[in-house]
């Protein structure tokens, strides 16, 4: 459950991919959400969530619907969560021209990066907030971060790699954390980001 009271509402952004699964676990977590597909929507919610799917589709819904603007305006300033292709549009670099990289958090990535064998995996990996409990987490076509900026935190590494991080308001995933019935990664968005004494007003 969350901290303190709250009357935030945390969008997830509903474009294309695994966005209703997020808004159950924010239900789940005991936080409103609601799903987000126009700029009206977007500016009514006080954090995002950007799900997994497809980054390359998403890139083009967000054109079509002209969420380009609202969005890079609203993850300079609001807590944001991206989970695996979230977190590709979330990131400052791509490799790719048909993917938009907001720029949110400093970290370069590479899509596919876990390699063709390994298209989709499941690890138990420690997370650094929960003294260590393992996280089963699903890797799915994930995104292998290359390099973290001095602003960045690593949250959890699997093989030694970085796959969550975090700067102070965008937390993001390589793998799929709505996957699971373990709430630990979006209690940890509610909590230590939504609901920071910086983002309370
Ligand atoms: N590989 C996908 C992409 O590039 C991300 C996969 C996912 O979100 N599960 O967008």
């Amino acid at each position: 459950m969350v901290e303190e009271s709250s009357n935030k509402t945390v969008g997830v952004l509903a474009l294309q991919g695994d966005f209703e699964k997020h808004l159950s676990a924010l239900y789940e977590v005991g936080v409103n959400g609601k799903l987000v597909r126009t700029e009206t929507e977007l500016l009514s919610v006080d954090g995002l969530i950007i799900p997994g799917g497809e980054s390359t589709a998403m890139t083009k819904l967000i054109m079509t619907f002209a969420l380009e603007e609202p969005l890079t305006e609203f993850v300079k300033t609001k807590p944001v969560m991206g989970t695996c292709a979230g977190m590709i549009l979330l990131s400052n670099q791509t490799d790719s021209d048909s993917v938009i990289g907001f720029g949110a958090i400093n970290i370069e990535l590479e899509r596919n990066g876990f390699g063709r064998q390994l298209d989709s995996f499941s690890a138990d990996i420690p997370l650094e907030f929960t003294n260590g409990n393992p996280f089963h987490a699903l890797f799915i076509r994930a995104p292998k971060i290359l390099n973290t900026g001095e602003d960045v935190i690593s949250l959890a590494t699997h093989d030694g790699e970085t796959v969550m991080a975090r700067n102070s308001n965008v937390l993001v995933t390589s793998f799929h954390p709505e996957l699971t019935d373990n709430l630990a990664i979006h209690k940890y968005f509610i909590n230590q980001i939504l609901l920071s004494k910086e983002n309370l007003n």
